[in-house]
This record gives C-alpha cells, sequence and structure tokens, in this order.
C-alpha cells in the first residue's frame, strides 16, 4: 500500500494539477484595469444622487418652504426657508435644521416663545445664525440686533420690518420678502392694525387663537373667577385672521397659514398666562 493512497487522497495526476493551479491563480490585473473598475462605480452611484439634486435645489431656490416646528401654548418655532421665527422650544428638536438657518426673529418674551436654554445654545454652536428681537426679547435673553417697531433691519440682503403688536408684553410682528414673495409673520396680538395698511402678502402666517363666538358663549355660561375674555384681550381671533386675510392677500392663491390655535378653547389657569 503506497502512502499517498493511505492518506485518502485522490489519485490525481501532476498535470491535472497544473491545470487546477492555473485556473485559480488570479487574472493580471493591471493599473488601467483598476481604474477604470473604480470611475464604473462612481459614475455608477452619484448618477442616482445628481438625478433627484437638481429638483430639490430648484425646489428651495424659488419656493418657500415652511416648517411649522411648533405653534400654540405647548411652544412656538417655525422655519421659513432660512429664517426661524420663535424658538420655544427645545434644542434637540432643532439641532437638525439650524445649519441652514441665517436670521432668528424672536417675537416677545414669553416661555412658549423663546427658551432660554435653548437660546444660549444656539448661540454657543450656532454664532452664524443672527438674532434678532425687540428691547425686552433683549434684556431678559439678549440678541444681536434689537428690533424696533417700524424701523427695517437688515441682514445681509435681507430686509426684515417689525411692526407692532398687542399683548400683554411687547410683542412684534415681522414683514419680508424672499424669492419675490411677500411674507408677514404676527402671532400673539389682540390686533394688526399695526402693520402697514397697503400691503398684500403672498404668505400670511397669522394666529387663529380662539373663536369669538365660543368665546362669547364661555362668557354667557361662566362661573368662577376665570374670564375667557382676558385670554382673548391678548390673541387674535379666528374671525380676526381672516377677515385679514381677505383684506391683505395678494391673490386668490395667496397662502394663509393659521397659528397658535388654542384648539380647544377653555379658560384655563394655563392658557390665562400667556
Ligand atoms: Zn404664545
Ligand atoms: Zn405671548
Amino acid at each position: 500500500m503506497k502512502g499517498d493512497e493511505h492518506m485518502g487522497r485522490s489519485n490525481v495526476t501532476k498535470s491535472e494539477l497544473e491545470r487546477r493551479k492555473d485556473k485559480i491563480k488570479p487574472s493580471r490585473v493591471t493599473k488601467e484595469d483598476l481604474i477604470k473598475k473604480a470611475k464604473d462605480i462612481d459614475s455608477n452611484v452619484p448618477k442616482k444622487v445628481a438625478r433627484s439634486r437638481p429638483y430639490k435645489n430648484k425646489a428651495h431656490k424659488h419656493d418657500i418652504i415652511y416648517d411649522i416646528i411648533s405653534t400654540g401654548s405647548k411652544g412656538n418655532c417655525v422655519i421659513i426657508n432660512d429664517t426661524m421665527v420663535d424658538i420655544g422650544v427645545s434644542y434637540k428638536v432643532v439641532k437638525d435644521k439650524l445649519d441652514l438657518i441665517s436670521t432668528l426673529l424672536i417675537t416677545h418674551i414669553h416661555s412658549d416663545h423663546v427658551r432660554a436654554s435653548t437660546l444660549s445654545t444656539i448661540k454657543k454652536k450656532h454664532p452664524h445664525i443672527t438674532i434678532i428681537g425687540n428691547y425686552e426679547v433683549h434684556q431678559h435673553f439678549g440678541v444681536d440686533i434689537v428690533s424696533n417697531h417700524d424701523y427695517p433691519v437688515k441682514v445681509g440682503r435681507r430686509v426684515y420690518h417689525p411692526f407692532k403688536g398687542e399683548h400683554s408684553v411687547e410683542v412684534q410682528g415681522f414683514i419680508w420678502e424672499m424669492h419675490g414673495k411677500d411674507i408677514i409673520y404676527a402671532t400673539d396680538t389682540s390686533t394688526l392694525e399695526h402693520s402697514p395698511d397697503d400691503k398684500k402678502y403672498d404668505y400670511l402666517f397669522i394666529e387663529a387663537n380662539y373663536d369669538e363666538k365660543k368665546t362669547n358663549e364661555m362668557m354667557k355660561q361662566k362661573t368662577g373667577n376665570y374670564n375667557p375674555y382676558l385670554s382673548a384681550m391678548r390673541h387674535l381671533s379666528k374671525q380676526k385672521c381672516k377677515l385679514f386675510y381677505y383684506t391683505h392677500r395678494k391673490e386668490k392663491d395667496s397662502k394663509l397659514i393659521e397659528l397658535h390655535q388654542s384648539g380647544r378653547f377653555y379658560w384655563t389657569k394655563f392658557q390665562l398666562r400667556m
């Protein structure tokens, strides 16, 4: 008995082994081959991305893109392209969006519109953002530019026009133009009478806090010390919001974005604070 057979080896001839070696021998890959392969992979992958990008860029370039992060007494923060209005939410909620923001407008000092901890984190981590607010906001939280009613504020090529509102504290609405569209933003004000009379808008971000009819009903049934008119006096009704829209929209398809709705207009202790 031969040793090889004892080991269980199959009876393969030498020439067969050579043939097999040739088969498993790696093919000669030249540097040019590798470059070509890399180029092939390269040209395959980005094509898909490249197809979707121009559409996205186009949309961002010409349209008004807005994102209502939060509105109402639970917290307010709205993004309109590169402008953020109010920061009454946690940093965690907005942190991924801040790189694209250039300006932060703060309407007033109430805690549902500005959260001190979020604002100070933004100042530290996103110093490129210009923060604008009235003197009260500046006294409490510090801003980059103090905005006075009816005095335009310039940030780069953009001009924001602050106007006075009526609330339990100093409040401002803002008007500005973006990609040829006129925008107005106003919340926490019982009236819009201090906004320019003759101006028309494409996008109206307006508070529609309560229903006048419901409030009147509540007043009739009122028991105890709470007074629904107290809250109503500090906010804009749905009816006033609609009236402003119909008298100040530029075109029939101008967009109304109703803000700070209380949903159920109950005169709770919580709501009376706002
Ligand atoms: Zn509010
Ligand atoms: Zn308020």
